[in-house]
């Protein structure tokens, strides 16, 4: 097999991902919708976002508890079950490997309120739509706890205040987690890769071109053009599963030299 080296031209745009993201230190990757749509967790945000007939907007938001706790309830409990049911897929395990065998510091965010990542061994994921596996007070006193069992929890009432309970999902209208975002910005990273993510989500949205304004390395996998497209470095166009294990077996690739040979 011929390894293209040196010439610009010659360089495939995965190869050219790759040798930017190299130089990055503290490298954050994105994952939106898409990462998790891979592993056949339907997305519910945007298009098609309904459940028997009722329009997921009305069923992720405060209104829509407000108005029907128990459908609601009926609703997060079949996605606690479609997830449970779904596994981490290529892209996701690859993103396992990056954190482990790579130079740089990786720092993993998704909107996505599933566990696929936390399955596939990325550890210390930034959740910024909240944990579906959560159940917390909807009376916000505080209390929360993992329900990723049997939804037992869901079932009772606040042990501490003795309101209902919520999923600890974010929902429509919410704003995005502090923690979340602190954390985020306290990485401070100098590189991004957007996989499967239109960036729509304030303050997030505005990452992308902070870092490309920066002269930081921004990359995006999404089968489809997204509003950043025309920004950042490199556009790969595929779907996380495909493209991020080539794209991590470049990064990690075992020694300098190696690495310095194939995408340089
Ligand atoms: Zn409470």
């Amino acid at each position: 097999m011929t390894i293209h080296c040196h010439p610009e031209l010659e360089r495939s745009p995965i190869q050219t991902a790759a040798r930017l993201l190299a130089d990055a230190k503290r490298l954050l990757v994105l994952g939106g919708a898409g990462l998790s749509a891979d592993a056949g967790v339907p997305t519910f945000r945007g298009e098609g976002g309904y459940w028997r007939s009722v329009r997921s907007e009305d069923l992720a938001s405060r209104d829509g508890f407000d108005k029907a706790p128990e459908m609601v309830w009926d609703w997060y409990r079949e996605r606690r079950l479609t997830v449970a049911n779904a596994q981490p897929h290529a892209g996701q395990r690859a993103l396992s490997l990056l954190q482990r065998h790579t130079q740089g510091t990786i720092l993993v965010a998704t909107t996505n309120e599933d566990d696929l990542l936390e399955r596939a061994g990325v550890t210390d994921v930034v959740h910024l739509h909240g944990d579906l596996f959560t159940t917390r007070c909807a009376a916000d006193c505080g209390w929360a706890a993992r329900d990723d069992q049997d939804n037992a929890l869901s079932l009772a009432s606040c042990p501490a205040c003795g309101a209902k309970v919520r999923p600890g999902s974010i929902w429509f209208g919410e704003p995005l987690p502090r923690e979340a975002l602190d954390r985020i910005a306290a990485f401070d990273p100098d590189g991004l890769l957007l996989v499967g993510s239109s960036c729509l989500v304030k303050p997030v949205s505005d990452l992308p071109l902070d870092l490309v304004n920066h002269g930081c390395p921004v990359v995006e996998i999404n089968p489809e053009a997204t509003p950043i497209s025309d920004y950042v470095a490199v556009s790969l166009r595929g779907t996380a599963k495909q493209m991020l294990p080539a794209l991590v077996d470049l990064l990690t690739s075992c020694t300098v030299r190696d690495q310095a040979r194939r995408i340089t």
